[in-house]
């Protein structure tokens, strides 16, 4: 049974009702995987909706397990960079130009978006910056199986659309309903095999999440370069992250790896 979740904006009703009213928080547990991905309360980590669900007693930020980032000595970060590099320039360029931009955002990337789009829907006429996200209601899976069925050429860096035999429950090379033509009965779960998402070359947002290889320790093997250059000293010319991504290893008890 869910204790908690943001009744607000899941009671709203949506500009073109393009969402049905949620009046109780049970009916969540009864929509389709698909619906709760949409909803932000279930993740493609196959974790349970209330695993993904906060609680009245836990922040959903989970600020405690990152208060040593208040410890003197500690690096200076804050989350202003995207408005600096992407949302900045772009609110300059629709002013300038008075077009409104259309983009790709999914409601299931995060709680803030899949919020925004249960109060304004696809197309947010009435934001105060407008903007159209036509895929909104798309989750990473449907892009993926889009992708994999039409055979669509993807940037190398994601790497190629394949069946993750292990999430789908499934043996490699064993028959399945697809096999006989039976697809939506049994649509595999589809995982990329390089970057799953990507940002700027250097964001290190979630790196501390990572399993198995590291975006940094990929970036060495794929671009030695700008690997030096990230983990050089200030001094030297670099960005110094090395030094940051330690102190943060050793002050937070976590493991980035580089
Ligand atoms: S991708 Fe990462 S570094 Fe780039 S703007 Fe977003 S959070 Fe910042």
């Amino acid at each position: 049974m869910i204790s908690y979740a943001d009744e607000e904006s899941l009671a709203k009703s949506t500009r073109g009702r393009q969402i049905t009213n949620t009046e109780s928080l049970e009916v969540l547990e009864n929509m389709p995987r698909r619906s709760k991905m949409l909803f932000g309360v279930l993740t493609t980590d196959n974790k349970t909706m209330t695993e993904n669900t906060p609680s009245k007693d836990r922040s959903r930020y989970n600020c405690k397990r990152y208060m040593f980032f208040l410890d003197e000595g500690a690096p200076e970060i804050s989350h202003m960079c995207c408005n600096v590099m992407k949302k900045s320039p772009v609110h300059t360029y629709a002013r300038k130009t008075g077009r409104k931009p259309i983009t790709a955002q999914l409601a299931c990337e995060s709680r803030l978006r899949s919020q925004q789009w249960l109060r304004n829907g696809c197309n947010g006429f009435d934001m105060k910056n407008p903007i159209s996200n036509p895929m909104a209601f798309w989750t990473e899976q449907d892009v993926l199986l889009y992708i994999y069925e039409n055979h669509l050429p993807i940037a190398s860096v994601y790497g190629d659309v394949v069946i993750d035999y292990e999430a789908s429950g499934r043996i490699e090379n064993q028959l399945t309903w697809e096999d006989l033509g039976l697809f939506e009965l049994e649509k595999p779960v589809l995982k990329t095999t390089g970057c799953n998402r990507t940002g700027c070359v250097f964001c290190g947002f979630g790196c501390h999440l990572e399993k198995g290889q590291g975006r940094f320790e990929r970036l060495k093997e794929t671009h030695p370069q700008l690997y030096e250059y990230i983990m050089k000293s200030w001094e030297e010319g670099g960005l110094n992250y090395k030094e940051v991504i330690d102190w943060i290893n050793e002050h937070g008890n976590l493991n980035i790896k580089y």
